[in-house]
């Protein structure tokens, strides 16, 4: 079949828009007929870095990024991310505790020869009693980052402050009112604070959104050391609606669902996370504190990666490309709306698809509760899992070149991903066969 018959739902990687994936195809072969794709360029030509810039300027306009955040191209994907939230965060939180520390001792008579020695003291007795992660996990993804980050630092760092299975007789599907959520008090509330507070904005596997952000984890107040520093993975539903980036320290997605093809990570960093402002914890005192993970892998270091423009290393530019023709064209398309514009469409495609399936509940039945659903995602099952009845949903789709709608082999069932570049027309197409299927036709 040709592109055009063809409708895909896959969860990641998805289908990209049609005019991006040609010009993509010819500047692969050829790009601005230099003679050259761009799979051969160098990732320091002037071609190479006027893609870089321009990618980084159409995502600020996108998303109204203030000056005071970095937009790092980085690899290694949204799992990577698991980790560099922990090597970079955690290295934050020492460093600041570090010059707190420094601060106090130096006022008092010790010798300076003896001030590294008591600050070491110090922060030794600080990360013991005090170093926490906060995780929400509210499903697959989130429960694998917190995973992660047991991994590095180790489980009794991490606090998962909401953990929906348990709260939710062993299932994901849900998010529980915020007050009952666990998470490490700040100073105001008569606590420590969190070296960082991690949740996942749309959880591919599950099909659950956050509908907004949580009250919980706005700013605590001016101190530094008193706000909360919220990351959130977006991989999913990056791009599909507005967010007020001011709220986040960390966001990061990878490129292969809303963005582009899969090799290209975006983060967006806040700056004053960075040097100057918070600069690396000498390599040398963390190797004596001995806290698991850190100092991470150089190209996961935010700093490193924001001081060298995201060309550290090779940066995949064909990739990149890809990623800023898509936010170029989402430019062009929206104007001044930005990605509100886009943020209607996924709206109107989500509330097609679900509405179909809560017209016919003795035959569909969407996994996540109602308040939850998410909007990329949708996790549904047939004939409340009839296997028999599944499958033939499944061969009826493929007959009508409905592709990639099985669940994701950890929960079953199935899954239409609605992500940025699947046409409402497919969408449309996919309501037609929920009906038919519905009505036995
Ligand atoms: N986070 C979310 C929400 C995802 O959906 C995925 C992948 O599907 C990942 C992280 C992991 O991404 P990657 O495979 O790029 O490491």
């Amino acid at each position: 079949p040709t592109r055009q018959e063809v409708s895909y739902f896959g969860a990641g990687p998805a289908p990209l828009p049609t005019p991006v994936v040609e010009a993509g195809a010819r500047a692969f072969v050829n790009y601005n007929d230099s003679g050259l794709g761009l799979g051969e360029i160098s990732h320091r030509s002037p071609a190479a870095n006027k893609i870089l810039d321009e990618a980084k300027a159409n995502l600020t306009t996108l998303l109204d990024i203030p000056d005071n955040y970095e937009i790092l191209f980085m690899q290694a994907g949204g799992s990577g991310e698991f980790s560099a939230v922990v090597h970079n965060l955690v290295a934050v939180w020492v460093e600041r505790r570090r010059r707190r520390a420094e601060a106090d001792i130096s006022k008092t008579n010790a010798e300076k020869a003896q001030v590294d020695e008591l600050v070491f003291q110090r922060l030794q007795k600080e990360v013991e009693e005090e170093l926490k992660l906060d995780y929400l996990v509210t499903g697959s993804w989130s429960l694998k980052a917190s995973q992660e980050a047991a991994r590095l630092v180790g489980a009794k760092y991490v606090n998962v402050a909401l953990d929906v299975k348990k709260a939710n007789g062993g299932k994901f599907g849900t998010i529980p009112a915020e007050e009952t959520w666990s998470l490490t008090p700040t100073k105001k509330e008569g606590g420590k604070g969190s070296a960082f507070v991690y949740f996942c904005d749309n959880e591919t596997v599950d099909g659950v959104e956050f509908q907004s952000f949580p009250k919980s984890l706005e700013a605590q107040g001016q101190d530094a050391e008193d706000e909360r520093l919220v990351v959130a993975d977006m991989s999913s539903n990056f791009l599909s609606r507005k967010v007020d980036v001011r709220k986040y320290a960390v966001i990061f997605g990878g490129a292969q669902k809303n963005i582009g093809v899969t090799g290209i990570t975006i983060a967006i960093v806040r700056k004053d996370l960075l040097p100057p402002q918070t600069a690396t914890p000498p390599a040398a005192l963390l190797h004596r504190l001995n806290i698991g993970g850190l100092p991470g892998p150089v190209v996961l270091d935010y700093a490193t990666i924001a001081k060298n423009n995201s060309l550290y290393n090779t940066l995949p530019i064909f990739n990149l490309w890809i990623a800023g023709q898509v936010m170029a064209d989402l430019v062009t398309a929206f104007g001044t709306q930005r990605v509100s514009g886009q943020e209607e469409i996924a709206d109107h495609k989500a509330k097609l698809i679900y509405d179909v399936m809560d017209k016919y509940p003795q035959v569909y039945h969407v996994v996540p509760d109602k308040s939850v659903r998410s909007r990329m995602n949708v996790c549904f099952r047939v004939h409340g899992g009839d296997e028999v009845k599944e499958k033939e949903f499944l061969a009826g789709a493929e007959k009508r070149l409905l592709q990639g709608l099985k669940g994701h082999r950890s929960v079953g069932g199935m899954r239409a991903s609605n992500y940025n570049a699947v046409p409402l027309e497919n969408a449309q197409k996919l309501v037609k066969y929920l009906e038919d299927f519905a009505t036995g036709q």
